[in-house]
């Protein structure tokens, strides 16, 4: 029996996660559909909805004054679009075969299955916590939810020390690092890789381990945390790696994340090499007529590669769950895939990068030119012009841009998306050299950073024919 007969003509759509890829998708088929033909019921086991996980960094390191910041939408605020969300619920077994999911109240313990004509898996991702002795211990942290966010807040306030030592040296990790810099700690970064943000080749990580240390900030790499080591209070006062001890009165986790796909696992639904969910181009979880999955919980396709990745982040989420939204409102509407572009920073120091990296680039079996080009923010001869390094990789022959990173002070981050879009459109670094990209003084030299890489890339590519 479809379950819509049950109910009349209006059918339901299940909402599972609350946050970016869940309510984006739920508030874009209400715009689609209005309640008399759509019933939509979300469940979000957490205490808040649509929040900015992103701003956690700049909340705790003050630039934010105040969570509520953080909150794009409350949970009044869908509910008065006629959402019907529920908070603290979560979502405990899925039965695709019966299309339903049984759901737990946290604060009473009731539990009751909701039935469903169509589904959005939205359960983001997990922080990757590894089972090291000492990892519960108090003063130990992440930072995915502004409840961690709060937590941390509290333990900072109540910490007479000053030394925070973070875990790993992801974005979230070199964000932090610059949030308890800014709280007056002494900051120690313990990160596996062989340089921080490997999400950049290691010769670009090297310039952020290099401007790291110049802020102050002791930069730890090649060591695995092997323990954390508690005091006779409980509470953290070191983090060990096999070769030494760095003191810590409070600790922060940035470890990463892995798709949190247990229950769509168990109920059978496909997920990928990475973890993630696999999906349509509409979103649509491979097989199923009537379930969709988007944000942080799947997969999605390099365009670049033409390999399935998992990238969580809160751009793509959004997207997904417009997308969703629009299919699962009744209208039509893809995701391309994406190109792999992030900036963040630490302090003054701007990171970007887009498209791949060498080692994707090997890995996928295509074949390069690399160039490294240092440049500046502005004209050299106006004030405060800041210098800046590009590295930019064009495939061999056919000089199609591959990937660029970027790493600088002010300016710097965002001038990626100039490569994104190259990337996109599937562009030549010789194409990229005749961009017409704006020029004066005060905003870049008269060849921008990007058009200098492209010059040099285009010229390499052509030295190679
Ligand atoms: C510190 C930090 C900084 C970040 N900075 C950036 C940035 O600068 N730029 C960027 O693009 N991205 C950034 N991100 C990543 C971004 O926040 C995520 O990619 C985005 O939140 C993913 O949205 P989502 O809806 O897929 O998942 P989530 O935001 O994780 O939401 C999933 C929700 O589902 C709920 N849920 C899970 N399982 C269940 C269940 N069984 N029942 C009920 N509810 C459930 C969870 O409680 C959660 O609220 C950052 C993340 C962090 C942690």
């Amino acid at each position: 029996m479809n379950m819509s007969d049950a109910r009349g003509a209006r059918e339901r759509l299940v909402v599972i996660g609350g946050d970016a890829a869940g309510m984006s998708a739920a508030s874009q088929a209400r715009r689609l559909k209005g309640p008399d033909e759509l019933e939509i019921v979300a469940f979000e086991r957490g205490h808040f909805t649509s929040f900015s996980a992103c701003g956690i960094p700049y909340w705790v390191g003050g630039d934010v004054p105040d969570r509520e910041l953080l909150i794009a939408r409350t949970a009044e605020e869908h509910r008065a679009r006629d959402i019907d969300l529920r908070m603290r619920t979560e979502v405990t077994e899925l039965d695709v075969d019966r299309g339903r999911v049984r759901a737990r109240d946290l604060d009473s313990g009731a539990e009751s299955w909701t039935s469903y004509d169509k589904l959005v898996i939205a359960t983001g991702a997990r922080p990757i916590r590894p089972e090291l002795p000492g990892m519960d211990a108090p003063g130990v942290h992440g930072v995915q939810t502004l409840d961690d966010g709060q937590a941390l807040l509290d333990t900072l306030s109540r910490t007479r020390g000053r030394r925070a030592v973070v875990v790993g040296a992801g974005y979230i990790g070199v964000e932090m690092a610059e949030a308890m810099i800014n709280r007056g700690y002494e900051v120690t970064v313990v990160n596996r890789g062989r340089e921080p943000m490997a999400t950049l080749d290691p010769d670009m990580g090297l310039l952020v381990h290099r401007a790291m240390e110049g802020m102050g900030i002791t930069m730890v790499n090649d060591a695995e945390v092997t323990r954390l080591l508690t005091g006779d209070d409980g509470r953290v006062r070191a983090v060990a790696t096999r070769d030494a001890e760095y003191p810590a009165d409070v600790v922060i986790l940035g470890i990463g994340v892995r798709p949190e796909t247990a229950l769509a696992r168990t109920a059978g639904l496909p997920v990928g090499e990475h973890g993630g969910l696999l999906t349509d181009r509409s979103m649509r979880v491979r097989g199923s007529e009537n379930i969709w999955a988007g944000g942080d919980c799947v997969e999605v396709l390099d365009l670049v590669s033409g390999q399935l990745r998992h990238i969580p982040l809160g751009t793509h989420a959004n997207k997904h769950g417009q997308i969703i939204g629009a299919n699962a409102g009744g209208g039509y509407a893809t995701f391309p895939g994406v190109v792999g572009t992030a900036v963040s920073k630490v302090c003054d120091l701007e990171i970007a990068r887009t498209g791949l990296r060498e080692k994707d680039a090997h890995r996928v079996g295509l074949r390069f030119e690399s160039v490294t080009i240092e440049s500046t923010s502005r004209a050299g001869y106006y004030p405060n012009a800041s210098p800046m390094t590009v590295k930019m990789l064009a495939e061999l022959r056919t000089g199609r841009l591959l990937g660029v990173q970027i790493v600088g002070r002010e300016g710097a981050g965002k001038r990626v998306d100039i490569a994104a879009v190259a990337l996109t459109a599937g562009m030549t670094v010789d194409r990229m050299t005749a961009l017409d990209l704006g020029y004066a003084p005060p905003f870049s030299p008269v060849w921008d950073p990007i058009l200098v890489a492209a010059r040099k890339a285009a010229a390499k590519i052509r030295a190679s024919m």
